[in-house]
């Protein structure tokens, strides 16, 4: 079995923990991580706060040097770094190596391109100039979740590197791998020696351990579950958080939308990934007067679906992540059916090995907030007058799909609601220039773009005078 060890301050190592990974497709444990102690956490941070102290003195064109570079090795290694996501994770190696992992290496290359035409505010008053510096925080504690953990890395580490930040990062316990090969790559590259360190293992040791250090802002990508966690530990040790979670997203089709392409969207908002998709979709909204014929023909295209191995590239559906998840899922599924709510397909475990699970519709009887994370959708009529109190209730807002043929009344919606993006007739617009994040209970703080520069920079004022100023002397003394 393969050995993946952890990397601080420059050197891979290891624990006399050993934690095994095991292939979701087929049960065999293929690898295996270590578990980081506490002591590990303290060089990581002792040796991040060197290193952040020499990079943060890099100008922004020697930045933007290392940047582009780590763009470099992902796509350089692209197609092994994709099979190791897909071994660990089980989504299809075709998300992995064409969707996931290039879209970290365009959000590297935007902010080199981004650092390269940056400069500082130079505001010229009356009496002086007033300076505007971009300060970093100093080091990051960044985790990842398992879903896709390299995109993750380039939405949270490539913006706090920009603005001259050290990272600590704590990929999932379900999906460390693919990182810490590219930690491999990463090692060669001309970076000061510590900016970069990676612990893993479980989230209530190596997680809690990060929470707890002295690191100077938590970026968290991952459930609001864990996030109250992290607050709790870091209680004693208060610092900026910034947060990704999820959401329970809803998909509106209006009956003058068009039909096959929102039927084609749904499908793939519910079911990539296996629907372990923050930006999914929970709930279809679908307006009263096309529901059945909608509902028929998303079926006829849900049952088609192929599940099989992640590595088959007709594969639609590969495993859940785990089999605690599985179980988890299956669980949910017979619960919200128990209380009246109606299957239309699906809601079972494959048998055989593997942590598959069917497609799954359930017709809601009577709303819930739910976000299955799983290859579960939810689907409900809705009459027009009704839509934007049911929207306005939803408890989190991070991502809606609107499809209508009606840009105006699209737009006016879009505008009206609580979310951090809306996607007007299109799923999974995201581009490294456009910022991602949620509000209300799907997080606070942006990624990507110039937001997810500033979200980890600190702006300096520096004041000089040339003149006497209007406050000087006032008092006369
Ligand atoms: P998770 O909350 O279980 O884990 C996230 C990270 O926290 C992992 O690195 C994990 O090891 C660590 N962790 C877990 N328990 C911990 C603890 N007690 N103390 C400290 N650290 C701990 O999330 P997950 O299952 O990996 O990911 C799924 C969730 O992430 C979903 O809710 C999904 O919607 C969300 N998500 C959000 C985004 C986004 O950008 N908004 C992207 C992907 C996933």
């Amino acid at each position: 079995m393969q050995e993946y060890k952890y990397y601080l301050d420059g050197e891979f190592k290891s624990s006399s923990e050993k934690i095994e990974v095991i292939d979701p497709a087929t049960e065999e444990a293929f690898a295996y991580i270590y578990q980081a102690s506490k002591e590990d956490l303290e060089i990581a941070l002792s040796q991040a706060k060197k290193a952040q102290k020499e990079w943060k003195n890099f100008s922004f064109k020697e930045k933007a040097k290392v940047l582009r570079d780590i763009a470099k090795v992902i796509l350089d290694n692209l197609s092994g770094l994709a099979e190791l996501e897909t071994r660990e994770i089980g989504k299809t190696y075709k998300e992995s190596l064409f969707v996931d992992i290039p879209l970290s290496a365009e959000v590297f290359n935007y902010y080199a391109s981004f650092l390269e035409n940056l400069s500082e505010d130079l505001i010229k008053t009356d009496t002086g100039i007033d300076l505007i510096k971009y300060e970093p925080y100093g080091v990051c504690g960044v985790y990842l979740p398992y879903n896709v953990p390299l995109m993750i890395f380039g939405f949270s580490c490539a913006g706090a590197l920009a603005s001259g930040n050290a990272l600590i990062v704590k990929p999932s316990e379900f999906g460390s791998l693919s990182l810490l090969e590219l930690a491999k790559h990463l090692d060669k590259l001309d970076m000061p020696r510590g900016l970069i360190n990676i612990i893993t293992g479980q989230g209530e040791t190596a997680g809690k351990y990060l929470a707890q250090a002295e690191v100077d802002l938590i970026s968290f990508t991952g459930s609001l579950q864990t996030l109250k966690k992290i607050v709790s530990y870091s209680i004693d040790n208060p610092k900026k958080i910034i947060c990704e979670l999820g959401g329970v997203n809803f998909a509106v089709i209006f009956s003058d939308a068009d039909k096959e392409r929102a039927i084609d969207s749904l499908l793939s908002s519910s079911f990539m990934k296996q629907g372990q998709m923050c930006i999914g979709t929970s709930i279809a909204l679908i307006e009263e007067s096309i529901y059945e014929s909608f509902i028929s023909e998303f079926l006829e295209k849900v049952k088609k679906i192929k599940i099989g191995s992640p590595f088959e590239p007709a594969t639609g559906l590969g495993p859940l992540v785990s089999q605690e998840h599985l179980s988890g899922v299956d669980r949910k599924v017979k619960e919200i059916i128990s209380k009246g709510n109606k299957l239309l397909w699906g809601g079972e475990i494959l048998e055989g090995k593997g942590y598959f699970y069917l497609p799954t519709v359930i017709e809601l009887e009577e709303l819930v907030y739910e976000e299955f994370f799983s290859p579960v959708v939810l689907v409900k009529r809705f009459r027009e007058e009704e839509l934007s109190s049911i929207l306005e209730n939803s408890p989190t807002g991070l991502v809606l799909q609107i499809w209508s043929n009606n840009l105006k009344k699209a737009k006016e919606l879009a505008e009206s609601c609580s979310c951090g993006t809306v996607w007007i007739n299109t799923f999974a617009q995201m581009n490294a220039h456009t910022p991602f994040g949620g509000v209300k209970k799907s997080g606070w703080g942006r990624n990507l773009g110039k937001w997810g520069f500033f979200e980890y920079t600190q702006p300096k004022h520096i004041g000089i005078g040339f003149k006497k100023g209007s406050a000087e002397g006032w008092f006369g003394v």
